[in-house]
């Protein structure tokens, strides 16, 4: 019995071995542990690293934990390490390369090491739902993402070893922008797709060539020298399209060249991932419905049909979710959902009161016709902007009848923003009333890069009455819609913290949520507007102030 087991255990003792010696790992990739964990394989769960740590640590904390494979590597990584992780064995070879869990660094950094990569999306906690809602909360510290990420630059491998350490991924630049790039310790921040030039960065590293601090890369253009990865990612994560094409000012993916991947390459992705050990797809898209879209960006059926079709009949795959799509298509294409509704509906991740449905998270930003026209004149396409608000209605109406229920996010504080366009934007939101929606209001965080980069951030502090009228008003339809069960406890914590969020937040904030709390006492906040930005900030920050955009 002894003897079988050891039979059992030796090719895996035998692999710890190998891969983490005391030599070390040539490049050992990793992220901090909020940004490896993968939350009980929910990414909406994942969303409570964004906020402060002495809230959700004692929630989170289990996910934290290393999930390892025999041989000490990481089980689970982000999607984009693991696509780093492919071209670099591609370069130097498989025992040049290992993925590993931040607690684990010790096991695989030494002195052959010649690089730890990280990657991050939010290393310091000022992404848009940090940025809207750690500020409001008031009281926690830091966010989870942030103090995990800092403990990692802290790791004493680097200075045990004198490793370079290279950080890559969509949150460089809130490295860069807070200064912190030398305190933190680090070579290189390289922003932007890696694919092509990881390699030729590390060999210029290697070879003494000198290197900027801050490096972004040139746009993909050639897709079809994107590998496989070799690993499962985290959440079954499978990227099906990159870029979008829309031209919204205030976002990043849209710089990225629009491509679909081919089907092959997704399954394959999908097999990788349920041969490691995932056994749910989360599908990666700026939009699921530019899979196969053509340059009108009318949708494409049959592709989608036979992407869903493929992924759902995947025997390995139980759970399927899908990160973004879009509201125009299922206008364009009313038969759209009736037909690809079915092939997903049965292994859709989500549930509400026990029934399937399917989420999707889908940009909605503002009812307001004026700024989206001037930011996001593409978003109706091919319907016109000018009927943005009757769009949005009615393509939620189609959503729901087809158990689709999206999550919308909104954007508050865009520049040049008026109190009429927060007025059209809680126009459009009375007009959404008995839909099921799940509302996220944002604050305006201008992206690495977005046209709008230069743009003044916005701020809680800036925030008029009309906008907490919107922020309380989500959340409190939120609550009615998603958590009835936990309603009243919720509105009366608020009732007992009012004094508080009034100290903090000034009494703008006492109407809606004295609304919120569910006191009949008061009448919504309907006249109020916009402070501009304190040109303090802009001139600290380097910034354009919002002048710019009200020429
Ligand atoms: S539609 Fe979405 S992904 Fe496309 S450019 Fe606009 S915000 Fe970005």
């Amino acid at each position: 019995m002894a003897g079988g087991l050891w039979l059992a255990v030796f090719p895996y003792a035998f692999l710890g071995r190998e891969k983490s010696d005391r030599k070390g790992v040539r490049f050992v990739l990793t992220a901090s542990a909020a940004e490896m964990a993968t939350f009980g394989n929910s990414w909406m769960l994942a969303m409570m690293s964004t906020f402060p740590e002495a809230l959700v640590r004692p929630f989170a904390w289990r996910y934290l934990k290393p999930q390892d494979m025999p041989d000490g590597t990481a089980r689970f990584a982000p999607y984009g390490l693991r696509k780093i992780e492919s071209v670099l064995v591609e370069a130097y070879g498989e025992d040049s390369v290992a993925v590993v869990h931040p607690y684990n660094l010790e096991k695989f950094v030494g002195a052959d090491t010649e690089a730890v990569l990280v990657s991050t999306m939010d290393p310091l906690g000022l992404a848009y739902v940090s940025t809207t809602y750690n500020p409001l909360i008031g009281f926690g510290g830091e966010a989870l993402n942030r103090t995990e990420f800092v403990r990692l630059m802290r790791h004493r491998v680097f200075e045990k070893w004198r490793v370079k350490k290279v950080v890559g991924g969509f949150g460089v630049w809130q490295i860069r922008d807070a200064g912190l790039q030398e305190k933190l310790g680090i070579d290189l921040l390289v922003a932007g797709e890696c694919e092509e030039w990881i390699v030729p960065i590390l060999e210029k590293m290697r070879s003494g060539q000198p290197l900027p601090k801050y490096i972004r890369t040139v746009k993909l253009k050639e897709f079809t020298r994107v590998p496989l990865i070799r690993h499962a990612a985290g959440f079954g994560a499978v990227e099906i399209t990159r870029g979008c094409g829309r031209r919204c000012q205030f976002c990043s993916p849209d710089f990225r060249t629009k491509y679909d991947f081919p089907l092959q390459h997704i399954m394959s992705e999908v097999e990788v991932n349920v041969r490691n050990g995932c056994d749910s797809a989360f599908l990666v898209t700026e939009d699921i419905f530019l899979y196969g879209s053509d340059a009108r960006f009318n949708p494409n059926p049959s592709r989608l049909k036979q992407l869903l079709g493929a992924i759902a009949g995947h025997k390995g795959v139980s759970e399927i979710a899908i990160s973004h799509a879009s509201l125009v298509p299922v206008l364009v294409a009313p038969d759209l959902l009736d037909e690809i509704t079915p092939l997903i509906i049965d292994k859709s991740h989500y549930r509400k009161g026990g029934k399937r449905f399917v989420g999707v998270d889908v940009g909605i930003e503002s009812g307001s016709v004026r700024l989206m026209k001037r930011y996001m004149n593409g978003k109706a396409y091919p319907l016109r902007i000018e009927d943005w608000p009757e769009i949005v209605v009615q393509g939620t109406g189609v959503f729901n009848d087809h158990l689709w229920y999206p999550m919308y996010t909104f954007i508050l504080g865009l520049p040049g923003e008026t109190e009429e366009d927060v007025l059209a934007t809680l126009e459009l939101f009375d007009r959404l009333k008995g839909s099921v929606v799940f509302y996220v209001p944002l604050l305006f965080v201008p992206l690495e890069e977005a046209i709008l980069r230069s743009a003044a951030r916005s701020s809680l502090e800036r925030v008029s009455e009309l906008h907490w009228e919107f922020l309380l008003g989500c959340w409190d339809r939120n609550l009615r819609t998603w958590a009835e069960d936990i309603n009243p406890i919720v509105r009366l914590a608020s009732f007992f913290a009012l004094p508080y969020m009034r100290h903090i937040h000034g009494a703008g904030i006492t109407r809606s949520l004295v609304r919120f709390i569910g006191l009949p006492l008061v009448k919504p906040a309907r006249s109020a507007s916009w402070k501009r930005c304190e040109p303090d900030y802009c001139a600290q920050k380097g910034r354009t102030t919002l002048e710019r955009y009200l020429q």
